[in-house]
C-alpha cells in the first residue's frame, strides 16, 4: 500500500512527452512541483497546457517519459482517489440534479466532504433539486468545482477553471481555492489565460510554449531572476553591452526608446539615461510583465530554477 503521508513532490515529470500521429503536443517535459504549491500552468493556445493535464489525470497516455504524482506513478490505482481534475468544458451530466451529481461523488470518493461541497453549491444559491442542464455556465462550474473540491484530493488539476465565471464568483472561487490550499495542504496545478488570477493566487509558474517547457520555478525565485531595462536605443537596438553580460528574453525598440527585459548574469547597474543615447534604468519587473515577454518570445532561453529541476533528470546528466 502507498503511505498515505505528502512526499516533499506533487508532480515528478521526466522526459514526459505525447505525440498525435507525427506531431508533438508535449515534448521533453521534465521538472518537479513541490507539495502544497498553488501552481499556474501558462503559454498560448496550443502550448501543451490541456496534454499535460490530461496526462496527470490519466485521460492520456504518454508517448514519451515518467510521470509521478505524490511520489507514485501516475499508472498506480491509488493515485486516483488522491487527485481530482476539473477539465475545461466541465462534463457534467445534464440530467442530474444538483443533489445526484453530489451524492455521486459522494459515492465514489472515500474521502468525500460533503458539507464542503454543500456549502460550495448554496453559496451560489443553486437549488439542489435544479437539473444540472438547467444552470448557467458559470453555475455548471460551481458545481463542477463542488464535485473536485468536495473529494478532498491531494493534488487538483485545474484546466482553465475560471474562464466562465464572473467577476464576484472568480474572486470568491479564487479566495476558497487558496484558502482550501493552505488549510489542508493541497498542491493546485492550474492553467489559466488570465494573467491578473495567476498573479493573486499562485506561487508557483510553469511556462509552457510550442509544447515544451520554458520556465518553472517558484515565482518568489522567478521575479528577481529578471529585470526591466529601458534607455535610448542609440542605433535601434538594445545596447550591446547590456546584450552580451545578460541573458535577453524579450526586447523592443519603439523609435529611440528601447525596453528590454533581461535575466541579469552579473551586477546590472542603472547608469540614467543622458541625451546622447547612452544609458539606462533598470527596474523589477511584474509578474505580468515576465509572462507577457515570455509568451511574446518562445525561443527565449529556458529558465528551470534548482529546485523545480527534475532529479533523475540531474542524476542522469
Ligand atoms: P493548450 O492547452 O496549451 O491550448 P493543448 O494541450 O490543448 O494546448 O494542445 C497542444 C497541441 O496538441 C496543439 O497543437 C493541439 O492542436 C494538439 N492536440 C491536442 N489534442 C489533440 C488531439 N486529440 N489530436 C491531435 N492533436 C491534438
Amino acid at each position: 500500500m502507498h503511505d498515505p503521508s505528502p512526499g516533499p513532490w506533487a508532480i515528478e515529470a521526466d522526459n514526459v512527452g505525447k505525440r498525435y500521429r507525427r506531431r508533438w503536443a508535449l515534448q521533453e517535459c521534465s521538472f518537479r512541483l513541490p507539495t502544497g504549491r498553488v501552481a499556474a500552468m501558462v503559454g498560448p493556445n496550443g502550448a501543451g497546457k490541456s496534454t499535460f493535464l490530461g496526462l496527470a489525470a490519466r485521460l492520456l497516455q504518454p508517448t514519451t517519459g515518467t510521470l509521478r504524482l505524490g511520489g507514485v506513478p501516475v499508472t498506480d490505482p491509488t493515485v486516483l482517489t488522491r487527485v481530482a481534475y476539473l477539465a475545461q468544458d466541465k462534463p457534467l451530466y445534464p440530467r442530474f440534479t444538483v443533489a445526484d451529481t453530489l451524492r455521486l461523488g459522494r459515492e465514489l470518493n472515500p474521502t468525500w466532504d460533503q458539507a464542503l461541497a454543500e456549502r460550495l453549491v448554496r453559496s451560489g444559491n443553486i437549488p439542489l433539486s435544479a437539473k444540472v442542464g438547467s444552470l448557467s455556465g458559470g453555475q455548471r462550474t460551481r458545481v463542477a468545482f463542488a464535485l473536485a473540491f468536495g473529494k478532498r484530493p491531494a493534488l487538483l488539476l485545474l484546466d482553465e477553471p475560471m474562464s466562465d465565471l464572473d467577476p464576484l464568483a472568480r474572486d470568491e472561487l479564487s479566495g476558497l481555492l487558496m484558502a482550501e490550499a493552505a488549510e489542508h495542504g493541497t498542491t493546485v496545478l492550474m492553467s489559466s489565460h488570465l494573467l491578473t488570477e495567476v498573479e493573486e493566487m499562485c506561487d508557483y509558474l510553469l511556462v509552457m510554449a510550442d509544447g515544451r517547457l520554458r520556465m518553472a520555478g517558484p515565482t518568489e525565485e522567478l521575479v528577481p531572476a529578471h529585470a526591466l531595462v529601458t534607455g535610448l536605443a542609440a542605433d535601434g537596438r538594445v545596447p550591446k553591452e547590456l546584450t552580451d553580460r545578460h541573458t535577453l528574453v524579450d526586447a523592443r525598440v519603439n523609435g529611440r526608446q528601447f525596453s528590454a527585459l533581461l535575466r541579469p548574469t552579473g551586477p546590472l547597474a542603472t547608469t540614467p539615461a543622458t541625451t546622447e543615447g547612452t544609458g539606462w534604468d533598470v527596474v523589477t519587473p511584474s509578474l505580468e510583465e515576465i509572462l507577457l515577454a515570455c509568451m511574446r518570445a518562445p525561443d527565449a532561453p529556458t529558465l528551470i530554477v534548482d529546485d523545480a529541476e527534475n532529479a533523475e533528470k540531474e542524476a542522469a546528466a
